[in-house]
């Protein structure tokens, strides 16, 4: 008889290998225990971004944590398509929508840059992340968007990888369709602040030659819409569709 997919998915970061139990943290076992009310016994699909997907058995439940053992892979790694978003820090809940949308649409990177009209000081990196897993958890990720260093968009530009190309969501109306240009491979998608891009940026841009203005139609769509309404454009034209998304 088919087995039921187990209601519990974790991202670990040791290496899975069968026969080699993995201790969770401390989190991951209140979860476990105390949210969830799993059981010994009970299987948890685990991931590490390396090891593809197993089949683990809950072996013991404690405060402190729990302990799993693999038994044997579900899925093997399968890489992400190799979508950057670059997207400038919003206020809190935003950004952590953000952060939640762009991993169940499949981006490898994510990169806050900070642009003129960024009226946001800094980056909660570690609450970023932890959305980052959570979400690649619930959505059945095989791997963690990876979080970049957040910099100054004109950093960020500086040592451009030019076989990328740089796809910036240009409110102003002056590109093509998103849809026209999105192509498989490398990309880059760049949505500005709350506030928009400044003059001064987009003439920035329009002198790199990896870069292009894209437009997502005749609406003034909130940065955080933007975001997600892009990446879904751009996995629709360009993305893998090979696989189901359980492989
Ligand atoms: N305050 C600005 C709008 C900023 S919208 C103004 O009034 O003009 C925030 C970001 O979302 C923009 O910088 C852009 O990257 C993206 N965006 C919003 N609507 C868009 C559209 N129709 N096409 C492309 N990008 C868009």
């Amino acid at each position: 008889m088919l087995q039921p997919r187990p209601r519990l998915r974790l991202f670990v970061s040791v290496p899975l290998i069968a026969g080699q139990a993995v201790a969770t943290n401390r989190d991951q076992g209140h979860y476990l225990s105390a949210v969830m009310r799993a059981e010994i016994g009970e299987a948890v699909l685990l991931f590490n971004g390396v090891d593809g997907e197993w089949l683990c058995r809950i072996e013991a439940l404690a405060k402190a944590g729990a302990a799993l053992a693999p038994q044997h892979q579900t899925r093997p790694q399968t890489p992400e398509p190799d979508l950057w978003l670059l997207a400038a820090p919003l206020k809190r809940d935003r950004t952590d929508l953000v952060a939640e949308k762009a991993t169940e649409l499949g981006v490898s990177r994510l990169w806050p840059v900070f642009t003129r009209r960024t009226n946001i000081g800094r980056v909660n990196q570690e609450r970023m992340r932890a959305h980052l897993i959570e979400a690649a958890e619930q959505c059945e990720r095989l791997s963690i968007p990876e979080l970049a260093e957040p910099v100054a968009l004109d950093k960020a530009l500086a040592g451009w990888p030019a076989e990328r190309p740089l796809l910036f969501l240009d409110e102003s109306g002056g590109g093509l369709p998103l849809a026209e240009v999105a192509a498989p491979g490398p990309a880059a998608l760049l949505v500005g602040p709350e506030g928009g891009f400044d003059s001064e940026e987009r003439r920035m841009l329009a002198e790199k030659p990896y870069a292009r203005p894209v437009s997502l139609g005749p609406r003034i769509l909130r940065a955080e819409t933007a975001a997600m309404a892009a990446l879904a454009v751009w996995q629709a034209v360009a993305g893998d569709w090979k696989t189901g998304p359980r492989g």
